[in-house]
């Protein structure tokens, strides 16, 4: 197949992750063009050829070409579409094939889970350890492998695997190593390694947050968004990803999006990392739940009871909190610029119960125009996000490069 690059409407607006690419040699841009491909149709659901032409600017008989060989590839499928806009009789479309899986595992104080994630999304099966005491890193890979175990059997018979993807609460750098977990009380611990031995398939380890962001701007609410800041809130802190012309910003060694760390107030409260007055320790929820005669509330149960709360002094102190987190989030949208703000965990909580105070404050400072157009939004995905975010990082390699990283049928 001769591959080249299409110019016409390359001025339509293309999803962040269905850009086609720049000009260099044919072979690098068929590549390109496949990897552009099988991640719209991953993000975005079941497509016509036509709608695949539209998104990325290629002409009808590329789009035709690329897909063929993704269906020789087996990671689409045909499937019927309906008719954007009008009725009209469902034609044939190209949908990820959700065959094709990866696991996906949460590294968590409280609890060890495994996703079984197909390419597109859908989880097909789900299993979880409820954990009385966070695991050393030898325990987790012990329950990892044994629930992975019990999985096999289906895997074999239905499914091909592409790998694992771990997300972790804590800093874990480009090779897997996680650094430093104080939720978990790990140092660095080669996890990728570990837990690769443990089930004898490849291992890609990622701080949760920024997984989080990840499958926030593919599947979520800044799915069609190219410029996102990502920030997330819980008992754990804040953390953060920056997905900047649609690609997660990693910085040295992939540290980049410590949001949480951002001093917010120089004689405030000191935080684990040393500092006094981190944004993670002025706008937390633990002050909030106290004042509210509680000790843990789910994000939904918080939602409830912030809205019906009357008491002056707790009011006084998500206003509090709520100031603290504007002027962050004021200084991050000047830095960075990005079309959206995504808030999740608490930090959505927040947005929910306070919008107008927050959004005027942010919409007020910004310099510049990206102020004035800064959409702030609460994280849509909520608990299924985590189901499915570390799977994004087994799919990766596949997503990038279709024809030698297809598992093999
Ligand atoms: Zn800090």
């Amino acid at each position: 197949m001769a591959a080249r690059q299409d110019t016409a409407d390359r001025d339509l607006v293309a999803p962040a992750t269905a850009r086609p690419a720049a000009r260099t040699t044919n072979e690098d841009v068929r590549q390109q063009n496949l990897s552009a491909v099988l991640q719209l149709v991953h993000g975005r659901g079941a497509l016509s050829r036509s709608e695949i032409g539209a998104w990325t600017g290629l002409t009808r008989s590329t789009v035709t070409a690329l897909v063929q060989e993704l269906l020789d590839l087996q990671v689409v499928c045909e499937t019927s579409v309906k008719p954007t806009g009008r009725a009209g009789r469902p034609s044939l479309g190209v949908a990820a094939e959700d065959r094709v899986v990866a696991l996906s595992v949460s590294a968590d104080p409280h609890a060890v889970s495994v996703a079984l994630v197909g390419l597109g999304g859908a989880v097909h099966s789900r299993v979880r350890h409820d954990l009385a005491k966070p695991p050393n890193p030898r325990r987790f890979a012990q329950l990892t492998s044994s629930l992975v175990d019990g999985m096999r059997a289906d895997i074999d018979r239905h499914y091909r695997l592409v790998g694992a993807g771990v997300a972790v609460p804590g800093l874990v750098d480009s090779g897997g190593t996680v650094l430093l977990s104080p939720s978990l009380g790990w140092r660095r611990e080669n996890l990728a390694h570990r837990l690769a031995d443990a089930i004898g398939m490849e291992v890609t380890v990622g701080n949760d947050t920024s997984v989080g962001a990840m499958a926030e701007t593919r599947f979520g609410v800044g799915r069609d968004v190219d410029n996102v800041l990502y920030l997330s809130g819980s008992m754990n802190g804040i953390g953060g990803g920056l997905v900047l012309d649609g690609a997660l910003v990693r910085g040295t060694s992939g540290f980049a999006g410590e949001f949480g760390h951002t001093v917010v107030n120089t004689s405030g409260a000191l935080c684990s990392c040393g500092r006094r007055g981190c944004l993670q320790v002025e706008v937390h929820p633990a002050k909030v739940l106290a004042l509210l005669g509680r000790r843990g509330l789910d994000e939904d149960e918080l939602d409830i009871e912030l809205g019906l709360v009357r008491d002056p002094v707790t009011l006084a102190e998500v206003a509090r909190q709520v100031d603290v987190l504007s002027v962050a989030l004021t200084n991050f949208v000047n830095a960075f610029a990005p079309q959206m703000v995504v808030l999740s965990g608490y930090l959505g909580v927040l947005l929910a119960t306070s919008r107008e105070r927050l959004s005027a404050a942010v919409r007020l400072h910004p310099v510049g125009a990206e102020g004035r157009t800064v959409r702030l939004e609460r994280a849509h995905m909520r608990s299924h996000l985590m189901q499915i975010a570390p799977a994004e990082l087994a799919f990766e390699s596949l997503l990038s490069d279709p024809v030698s990283r297809a598992p093999r049928a």
